[in-house]
Formats: structure tokens, C-alpha cells, sequence
């Protein structure tokens, strides 16, 4: 098994001791570009659960390795009477 060093701003993952260099905003800008594919494609079909699905999926795709972070906070705020846990919503693919 070989070691992975990360770019912490952007998450760009290389092998240790080879060159890790790389753009952090080509890679952001790949992320909203996919993100943005996925609103496009799925984002106007009818139905709660499947709008719901596309915002998990932005999410996951915007996010990247921080998407258990991401649903940890946004859990927090669900709900009618205040702060509770509850569960994110996935949604349903289209
Ligand atoms: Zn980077």
C-alpha cells in the first residue's frame, strides 16, 4: 500500500514522495462544473424526493471528502422545535 499526501484547500490527492503538484482552482473549478452538470440535468424533474437527490448530490460533489462533516452541521438544524439530530435526507434518484 502506498501513502497518499492531500492538498489540504482542495483535496487533490497524490503518491507521497512524487511530485504532487497541481491546480487548486482547475480542480474547484471541476467540481462546480460537475455540480453544476447535475443541477442541469436532473434539477427540473418533478418531485420533492428527486429535487432532493439533486442537492445531495452538489452537495457530495462540492464537498468531496468533508461530505460526513457537512451532513453532521446540517443535521443539527433540521427540524420544526429547535435544534435536533435527524437524519439528511437523500433523496430518491430520478
Ligand atoms: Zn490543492
Amino acid at each position: 500500500m502506498t501513502d497518499k499526501s492531500k492538498c489540504c484547500t482542495c483535496g487533490y490527492e497524490w503518491e507521497t514522495g512524487k511530485n504532487g503538484r497541481h491546480s487548486c482552482s482547475d480542480n474547484f473549478k471541476r467540481r462546480i462544473n460537475k455540480a453544476t452538470d447535475i443541477a442541469a440535468r436532473f434539477g427540473q424533474i418533478d418531485g420533492a424526493h428527486h429535487k432532493t437527490w439533486v442537492i445531495d448530490q452538489m452537495v457530495r460533489t462540492l464537498t468531496g471528502d468533508d461530505y460526513p462533516a457537512f451532513v453532521d452541521y446540517a443535521s443539527e438544524d433540521i427540524g420544526e422545535d429547535g435544534p435536533f439530530r435527524d437524519e439528511w435526507d437523500c433523496g430518491i434518484a430520478p
